[in-house]
């Protein structure tokens, strides 16, 4: 079953190696079937030369596999929590790029300081906080989903599309999984950027009015950007 579904989430992995996000096996993409109640993911630790439509793994809503002969990657009960709770996600990718992975382990949120960031995310991409000895040591991919909604407190998830999970690296997410490589390409390269800018002007601040300005006419009710 989900046969469509199994191609578009191959063809998100496959594209987050394309876009040079991922070293080794470091990343993992998904989609939920939200009418089924099932969400398909990436096997676990398979190289990405060699992953096929029917390696792809078909999880119900409470983590259990329902389709595949493989095991899930390891982070499915992180996707799992973000589909339970961030109700207009269709997609959610990790991966280790560097950029966005450096920020996450410097534990800071990565400022808004340019219009390339704020076309997508309408604030300063979040970064969880430190987890403790309990979540560590519990469900450690469930507690590492609950620290990410924690910090959502407040925040729409479909206008901040991804975040920075402290000493650990971004989750993205998006209306479909294709939707969400396209964010994690994006917050790799803003983090780039950022470093770079602030490397040159330590001090230097966004203007606020085009954080506005660029968010709305891409996403406002009187959205103009694109066809
Ligand atoms: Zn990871």
């Amino acid at each position: 079953m989900l046969e469509a579904l199994k191609e578009e989430v191959l063809k998100a992995n496959l594209d987050l190696a394309k876009h040079g996000l991922v070293i080794l096996t470091w990343g993992n993409a998904s989609a939920i079937d939200r009418g089924k109640g099932v969400f398909v993911i990436k096997p676990s630790g398979v190289d990405y030369d060699e992953m096929k439509p029917s390696d792809m793994v078909v999880c119900d809503m409470e983590g259990k596999v329902v389709e595949g002969k493989l095991k899930p990657s390891s982070d499915m009960a992180t996707h799992l929590y973000l589909y339970q709770n961030f109700k207009d996600i269709g997609g959610v990718v990790h991966t280790h790029s560097t950029y966005a992975t450096s920020w996450a382990q410097a534990g800071i949120d990565l400022p808004n300081i340019g219009t390339t960031h704020a076309d997508y995310f309408a604030q300063d991409i979040p970064c969880t906080r430190q987890m403790n000895e309990d979540e560590v040591f519990g469900e450690y991919e469930r507690h590492t989903g609950k620290v990410i909604v924690e910090r959502f407190y407040g925040i729409k998830p479909m206008e901040v599309p991804g975040v920075l999970v402290q000493n650990h690296g971004p989750f993205t997410w998006g209306k479909d999984a294709n939707d969400a490589v396209h964010n994690a390409v994006v917050i790799e390269q803003v983090a780039k950027m950022a470093s770079i800018s602030l490397s040159v002007n330590p001090s230097l601040k966004m203007n606020p009015l085009l954080i506005k300005k660029h968010y709305e006419r891409k996403h406002g009710k009187n959205a103009y950007y694109g066809q």
